[in-house]
């Protein structure tokens, strides 16, 4: 067959196949895979990757090995049965085309509070061609994906010209050290897709972004004797007012030319915060914790020390914590930004796969957050992100678009047969 014909047979098995992979993206949303909760889903799809004849590998990570990637997260958190998975599907031929990696992660953020959401958002419910659930969108929708289209190209009988992997993996959402996991493994390749939910465009930038966590002591009392005491969470409000400040500054300076365009690109958000037990007593501790975005040409290591600077110069304006200053510290994202030429052979392909499936030009994007695309660029593979679309990740009611999912399965299989090449 050409590969025109190979395609359109690809891609009307993926519509045959639609239903199947809509139950097993279902199947993926019932897993509540938060961070320490990934080994069940993991189990289910390397199940999965071994009916498809693929060759499985699925380990913990060990941080140790990690920790000199410029990528690493520091966790505060094991890492035992919390396992990365990948799937081989080796060429039989000698090497004609190049050899892929297809990446998704299986790690969801929290659904609290879950009164918000429409239905369980661990139980997906399809509503006029959008699934529902935590993690449907981010990125359970893109894993479908790829699995679906490696399936495709297997059930049309094609053997690839390249190496591919399918990997599954975790903390995406907090480090990247799943990602980091299995290229120091060795499972490499000439170059990778990550199959994130980025409305059939792909990632050619993405921003560096951090974790800060801030511990402030105050001196607790009855609220009665409360004006002697210092209350915690009314200094934390001081240094979270500070930070505010920041976002404003760091937006207010000349902006890396990715994002010349985009009208506020770096982010602060205080995420979490903790103090205090009883209305009625004066709080004596404090913690809190924020997300910083920074450009692609800032290393994290400075930018780490400009936000504890920050927030200490800030302590200094008030009399309690200048005496008793906070304690700023590290963990979780460590991860630099991004930045890189569209014009490379991998956004060549893809941007011919998807103008092959949507008779549309691919349009690409400088992305406001991180992904695993990083752990690639350490690495020296090339890499990219092209998924679905959808919306409310990392909020209630977060779903994809079902008819962006099979465009983009399609997409993706014909990705994979041009940068693959059919075995000779
Ligand atoms: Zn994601």
């Amino acid at each position: 067959m050409s590969e025109v014909e190979n395609i359109k047979n690809v891609h009307k098995i993926i519509d045959d196949l639609w239903e199947e992979e809509l139950l097993f993206l279902k199947t993926l949303g019932s897993y509540k895979s938060v961070l320490g909760k990934e080994k069940g889903i993991q189990t289910f799809i390397e199940n999965h990757l071994n009916d498809m004849d693929l060759i499985t590998t699925f380990f913990d990570p060990d941080p140790k090995k990690l920790a000199s990637y410029k990528n690493f997260g520091k966790p505060e958190w094991s890492y035992e049965n919390r396992p990365v998975l990948v799937g081989e599907w080796k060429s039989r031929s000698e090497k004609v085309g190049k050899s892929l990696i297809l990446q998704g992660h299986i790690d969801v953020v929290s659904a609290e509070p879950e009164y918000l959401w429409n239905q369980d958002p661990f139980q997906p419910t399809i509503v006029n061609d959008k699934m529902y659930g935590r993690g449907i969108c981010d990125m359970k929708s893109g894993v479908a994906a790829m699995i679906y289209a490696v399936k495709a190209l297997k059930k049309a009988g094609i053997e690839l010209g390249a190496d591919l992997q399918i990997q599954s993996v975790i903390e995406e959402e907090c480090t990247g050290n799943g990602a980091l996991a299995l290229l120091d493994a060795g499972f490499t390749a000439d170059g990778a897709l990550i199959t994130e939910p980025t409305e059939l465009r792909a990632i050619k930038g993405q921003l560096g972004v951090l974790w800060v966590k801030v511990k402030l002591n105050g001196s607790g009392a009855h609220v009665e004797r409360a004006e002697k005491a210092q209350n915690a969470i009314n200094k934390a409000a001081l240094l979270i007012q500070s930070l505010e400040e920041y976002r404003e500054h760091i937006n207010s300076k000349p902006k890396h030319y990715d994002y010349a365009h985009h009208p506020h690109p770096l982010n602060v958000n205080v995420g979490v915060i903790q103090g205090g037990d009883w209305a009625s007593n004066v709080p004596s501790e404090c913690t809190f914790e924020a997300r910083v975005g920074f450009y692609p040409d800032q290393d994290p290591a400075d930018v780490q020390a400009e936000v504890k600077k920050w927030i200490l110069d800030a302590a200094e304006s008030d009399s309690w914590l200048k005496e008793t200053p906070p304690e700023v510290s590290f963990y979780g994202f460590s991860a630099p930004g991004f930045s890189s030429s569209s014009d490379q052979e991998l956004f060549k392909t893809l941007a011919s796969a998807h103008k092959v499936t949507t008779g549309k030009e691919m349009e690409s994007i400088a992305f406001t957050a991180t992904t695993d695309i990083r752990a690639f660029e350490e690495f020296g593979i090339p890499a990219t992100c092209y998924g679905a679309a959808g919306a409310n990740m990392h909020a209630p009611n977060e779903y994809i678009d079902l008819n962006s999912l099979k465009t983009a399965t399609k997409s993706i299989a014909a990705f994979i047969l041009d940068w693959c090449k059919e075995a000779q």
